[in-house]
């Protein structure tokens, strides 16, 4: 271990130290001890303070305790005193950024703290490869080219930059911003804030996996550094300068086992117990620095390899082409288009081939912006079935999108699609929509594509005959879905992807009931299975019925008993009270029993505000994920909804009393429809919301008023 290095850590974590001593000291002067410290929108109250000491933070009060904690701290020995002020240190600086949040000096030109809901839409990301890994990034690059050089190539490679920090003012965000460069987390950049203490809010991040996904609790703090060690792909960038406190945060980050890299000159550090490979490196060179990354956090990038002058990843998946930036567009309000996949025969399909009718983006009548366009894409498979067909159709707008400059929406015949000015003058034109869909069909359906084509119309006259056949096939799909029941089928299958994530968790995915992520129908998981036969979608026949109104089969029971390491013994599909399906932590919605109301409400992920039952979503969310069955409480899908195996075992629809506006009427005209089928007309107007009713009392008298039919159902408990 380097001496200079050692000596200025111990520095940097004194003088932390000492500061939050001096701060909170501060504080409770000014307030008084019970005053509330909190961060937004958590369930895991500080939350490396609460992992690694086992302490809810609640006041002020509660951080003197911890303070005493951290006093004596040496929670790791067998790394060295270093390591341990290092995460000494970062548990100051949590007290800090709360003492800030409470001061409301953060966050600090950034997100500041991220919220748990944000960490499971990333967690979700991870575990499917779209994020292959996080660049905590501390200070701006070395000058504003460089900086958009290094965060697009992060881009490009499916890793989420988080900011932080800044040199006499200037920061990365600064830098990105002045060229132009769009931000956000749909961007894979998040600025976190523009001190270096913001730093921590990727900490406290990356801290919360292992609680989330892992099942791990607070205190198990060996556990947690472990997980974050295998399972959060995370490394620390340091650019352009170097402090003592920086130097003490970097050992707390090592202990963690994430890597620093830097532009700056620093004595090296080999590989120590906490990493994969090298602790801290130098690369001066901004070309090889995100592969330096990369290679030193041992994170493993899927990239395409698509043939477009544009940039192509999942991290442009988000952007938005706005009226400014536009080129030309297609669909929407602006004009008629359609996109249509199906399967042919050997011989109907020339495999790569990509050919246009009509006129390209760059024969634009003057002063237009918009053209009709027909997107028709063939398919031959040996193992292609006409079940896949919306599958792989339904992929057109994550494959569009991914391309730089380029903006999907929607799908069929009410897709949407816009290209930037900066994607054309790249040289972006039509056909390269088709090398795109021929590329990631082979990259990601190979197991049942073996040859595509595609197809492109821009003269109304063929689009407008090409579309009135496309919509006869569109309509007999729907056909064929909704006469899909339950009953009708043999087999069931599983989701195990959350796995990595919530070790005990099976999705049981069935064509009345969809995974609780809202992202695998039945048939999208028989279409990953033949995908992927050994993948995390496996068929399970029901075999015996045991239980016809709870919905369960031996053979179900038997496969999550299984495959949730015996910690599920049994499941009911149809049931809230009665052996519930678990849940990992990516739900769309909540169920949850209102008992006064003999009934349940249903609460959406965007919905931020109070339920009658007394809870938030994200309070919720924390009882119902991880793994476990919480009966009265279910994570499910949004469609899952309008089944009529929404909770049939129970009652069904009848038994929803609450739900928020906006969840209301997404669901709108087909949840009507559902009402009216199981002879409740009314009951879209009988079930309360917001506007009426966010607590039990006004929910009750809500409900008797409108004489909703749960009232008189018989008793839920
Ligand atoms: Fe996770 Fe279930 Fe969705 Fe699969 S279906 S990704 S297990 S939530
Ligand atoms: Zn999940």
């Amino acid at each position: 271990m380097s001496e200079i290095l050692t000596q200025l850590g111990e520095k940097g974590a004194d003088a932390v130290l000492n500061l939050t001593r001096k701060s909170l000291d501060a504080a409770i002067a000014k307030s008084c001890k019970d005053a509330q410290v909190s961060f937004p929108e958590t369930n895991y109250y500080l939350p490396l303070i609460n992992a690694l000491l086992n302490i809810e933070v609640k006041s002020l009060g509660d951080l003197v305790k911890v303070l005493k904690e951290i006093e004596g701290l040496n929670l790791i020995p067998y790394l060295g005193g270093i390591f341990n002020k290092g995460i000494a240190t970062l548990l100051c600086e949590e007290i800090l950024a709360a003492l800030a949040v409470l001061n409301n000096d953060h966050p600090k030109d950034g997100i500041g703290f991220i919220p748990d809901k944000i960490l499971r839409s990333l967690g979700l990301q991870l575990v499917d490869g779209r994020i292959s890994g996080i660049a905590v990034i501390l200070g701006p690059a070395k000058d504003a080219p460089s900086a958009v050089g290094l965060i697009r190539d992060f881009q490009s490679k499916g890793i989420v930059s988080l900011l932080a920090g800044n040199i006499k003012g200037n920061t990365l965000q600064k830098q990105l911003e002045g060229k132009g460069v769009e931000l956000g987390l749909e961007n894979y950049i998040v600025p976190l804030g523009s001190d270096y203490l913001s730093v921590i809010y990727a900490v406290n991040f990356a801290v919360r996996a292992p609680l989330i996904y892992g099942g791990f609790k607070p205190g198990q703090w060996q556990g947690i550094a472990e997980y974050i060690r295998n399972r959060v792909p995370a490394f620390i960038l340091l650019l352009g300068h170097v402090d003592e406190v920086i130097v003490a945060t970097g050992f707390g980050g090592l202990a963690f086992g994430l890597p620093v890299i830097t532009d700056l000159d620093v004595p090296q550090l080999g590989k120590i117990d906490t990493t994969l490979f090298e602790a801290l490196v130098t690369e001066k060179d901004y070309k090889k620095l995100p592969s330096k990354c990369i290679i030193t956090r041992g994170i493993k990038v899927k990239m395409a390899e698509v043939a477009v002058p544009v940039p192509y990843a999942a991290a442009f998946e988000g952007e938005r082409v706005r009226k400014e930036q536009l080129q030309v567009e297609f669909g929407g309000r602006a004009s008629l288009a359609f996109e249509f996949l199906t399967s042919k025969k050997e011989d109907e399909v020339e495999d790569g081939k990509v050919e246009l009718t009509g006129p390209d983006i760059d024969r634009l009548e003057p002063g237009s912006k918009s053209l009709p366009l027909a997107i028709i894409v063939d398919v031959y498979g040996r193992k292609m079935q006409n079940d896949f067909e919306p599958v792989l159709e339904r992929q057109i707008h994550r494959f569009v999108n991914y391309a730089m400059g380029l903006m999907h929406v929607g799908q069929r015949d009410m897709n949407w699609i816009r290209i930037s000015k900066d994607a054309f003058t790249k040289g972006f034109r039509l056909k390269h929509i088709g090398v795109i869909l021929h590329a990631m069909l082979h990259q990601e359906y190979s197991a049942i594509v073996d040859k595509v084509q595609v197809n492109l119309y821009t003269k109304k006259e063929d689009v407008e005959k090409l579309q009135g056949k496309a919509k006869k096939v569109f309509d007999e799909r729907d056909e064929r879905l909704s006469g899909m029941t339950d009953e009708s089928v043999d087999t069931y299958f599983s989701c195990l992807l959350c796995q990595s994530f919530a070790p005990n968790h099976v999705c049981v995915v069935t064509p009345e009931r969809l995974g609780l992520c809202g992202a695998y129908s039945w048939l999208d998981a028989k279409a990953a299975f033949e995908i992927m036969p050994t993948g995390p979608n496996q068929p399970i026949p029901k075999g015996r019925v045991l239980d016809k109104r709870l919905g369960q089969w031996d053979n179900i029971n038997e496969f999550v008993k299984n495959k949730s390491n015996k910690s599920i013994d049994k499941v009911s599909m149809y049931s809230l009270m009665d052996s519930p399906m678990s849940s990992c932590g990516c739900f769309e919605c909540i169920v949850a029993i209102i008992p006064e109301a003999n009934g349940v409400m249903v609460v959406h992920r965007d919905y931020s505000g109070m339920t009658p039952s007394g809870m938030s979503f994200t309070t919720l969310a924390g009882l119902v994920g991880g793994g476990v069955q919480t009966p009265g409480f279910l994570g499910i899908g949004k469609l899952y909804i309008l089944s009529k195996k929404f909770i049939s075992a129970e009652g069904g629809l009848r038994r929803l009393v609450w739900m928020p506006k906006e969840l209301k009427e997404l669901l709108g005209e087909r949840l009507k429809k559902l009402a009216c089928e199981i002879g409740e007309p009314n009951l879209l107007e009988q079930i309360a919301d917001e506007t009426v009713a966010t607590t039990s009392d006004e929910l009750l008298s809500f409900l008797n008023k409108v004489k909703h039919p749960a009232i008189s159902m018989k008793p839920l408990m």
